[in-house]
């Protein structure tokens, strides 16, 4: 089985629920059942607060045979965005794992994803919020402090895009900068629960980035622990069909 690891989940969902034992246990029996060898916790930055290293560490004790990551889920929030930077910074060598992520296009004060957000997207006009995402992306991966990108074209989430869109076209600048970087890529199979009813990235972009030999990591992004390794077995095939022998797995912010 190639996809015995999920790279991105959200232990607290969209809250601050502090890290406990109880807590996570879930996810860790989810991963038995599923066949995960390998997971990354990888809250919102902005529930920073509930993540509990000591926590993670004692889960591992009582759960040698799953590898544990701790990671975050770094994002460009307008407000949070800094001081989450300056937690990654300052906690680096106690992660294991950190995603980078663009939810907000500029001058926004929610998150573009949002199931009732459409309408960021209607007022800028799909040109101009594609270009501002990927922008966003730029900026992102310039900023530094992450692993990982996430959901590369999370944008597509409603289902809306520009007229003459071609993904791997439009993404190469980004893929460049990525391999450059030397940073990782995951597949994200959240896409195919939300109207788009795709995996994050798109094939044409997912086989530009193998192209370019930049690493990749799966993941559901899980806001329950129901989720963890939701709709593998597609994903399995998705592998098979783009010639992608092994996702990478992580240690310390080193690739293996
Ligand atoms: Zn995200
Ligand atoms: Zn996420």
């Amino acid at each position: 089985m190639r996809c015995d690891c999920d790279y991105h989940t959200h232990p607290q969902g969209h809250a601050v629920r502090p890290y406990t034992v109880d807590l996570l246990q879930p996810w860790i029996d989810r991963c038995r059942e599923r066949g995960i060898k390998s997971i990354a916790f990888t809250d919102h930055d902005r529930y920073r607060e509930g993540v509990d290293f000591d926590v993670i560490d004692r889960l591992r004790e009582i759960n040698s045979d799953i590898e544990i990551l701790a990671g975050i889920e770094l994002d460009n929030d307008p407000v949070t965005g800094k001081s989450g930077l300056e937690w990654v910074e300052t906690r680096w060598d106690r992660l294991d794992f950190v995603l980078g992520s663009v939810h907000y296009l500029a001058d926004a004060s929610r998150m573009f994803d949002g199931a009732d957000q459409s309408g960021q997207l209607h007022s800028l006009g799909f040109e101009r919020a594609y270009e501002e995402y990927r922008r966003q992306l730029d900026a992102l991966i310039q900023r530094g402090h992450t692993d990982c990108l996430s959901h590369l074209d999370l944008i597509k989430i409603h289902g809306l895009v520009p007229g003459a869109y071609h993904p791997a076209q439009f993404f190469e600048p980004i893929l460049q900068q990525i391999a450059a970087a030397g940073l990782a890529m995951e597949i994200n199979t959240a896409g195919w629960r939300k109207p788009v009813g795709e995996q994050y990235p798109a094939e044409p972009i997912l086989r530009a980035a193998i192209a370019l030999k930049i690493p990749i990591t799966i993941s559901s992004d899980a806001h329950s622990y129901a989720q963890v390794g939701e709709d593998y077995t597609r994903l399995e095939t998705l592998l098979e069909g783009v010639g992608l022998e092994q996702p990478v797995r992580f240690w310390r912010h080193q690739r293996r």
